[in-house]
């Protein structure tokens, strides 16, 4: 599913992240940028040692990264260029200013990956995974801050890749409805 929104095709598709064709894939990091499960750990294990070696050396220089932040990596051997790192908040009761932290993802992925040059961007569903955000509301926030910051970038296509066909219709309902 797509829709056109200005100059920018927004894209809701099923698949693995690591096997998308753009500029730059988003990471559902943790703050410790060493790895983890989920699709961090599919990014590092497709994209080899490069990766891990410039989290580390991000980490060395400026510390661990805090939830609703993003930093750039080399691809390693992905087919994309780069990887944005980005910490979810942990959901916990939706009292906590997790929210706002998800919007925050949302929006510092875009102006990294944009500060770099990257003219196409994939996102995976941040925090929906084991940080337990509920994905209804995790993909409303995602579009409508996508959609809110697209004007103030260069993008050609953002999208989406959601793992499971539940995560899919969820996502293209939150598209249908917000964009
Ligand atoms: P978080 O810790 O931010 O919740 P997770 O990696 O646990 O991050 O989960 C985020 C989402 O990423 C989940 O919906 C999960 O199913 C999905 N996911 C896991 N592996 C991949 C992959 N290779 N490509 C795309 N999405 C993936």
């Amino acid at each position: 599913m797509e829709r056109q929104i200005g100059t920018t095709r927004l894209v809701v598709v099923r698949g693995d992240i690591t096997r998308q064709p753009v500029e730059a894939i988003v990471n559902a990091a943790n703050s410790s940028l060493l790895g983890g499960g989920g699709v961090d750990g599919a990014i590092h294990r497709a994209g080899g040692p490069t990766i891990l070696a410039a989290c580390q050396e991000i980490v060395a220089r400026a510390g661990r990264l805090c939830a609703g932040q993003a930093v750039v990596t080399p691809g390693g051997n992905l087919a994309a260029r780069w990887v944005v790192h980005t910490v979810g908040p942990i959901f916990r009761d939706g009292g906590h200013g997790e929210a706002e932290i998800l919007a925050s993802c949302y929006r510092t992925s875009l102006t990294a990956a944009a500060a770099v040059g990257a003219r196409t961007l994939c996102f995976p569903s941040i925090a929906t995974g084991a940080y337990r955000y509920p994905i209804e509301e995790a993909a409303r926030i995602a579009v409508a801050t996508v959609v809110a910051e697209l004007p103030h970038h260069p993008f050609t296509e953002v999208r989406f890749c959601l793992f499971s066909d539940r995560d899919l219709v969820t996502y293209e309902m939150a598209l249908a409805e917000g964009a």
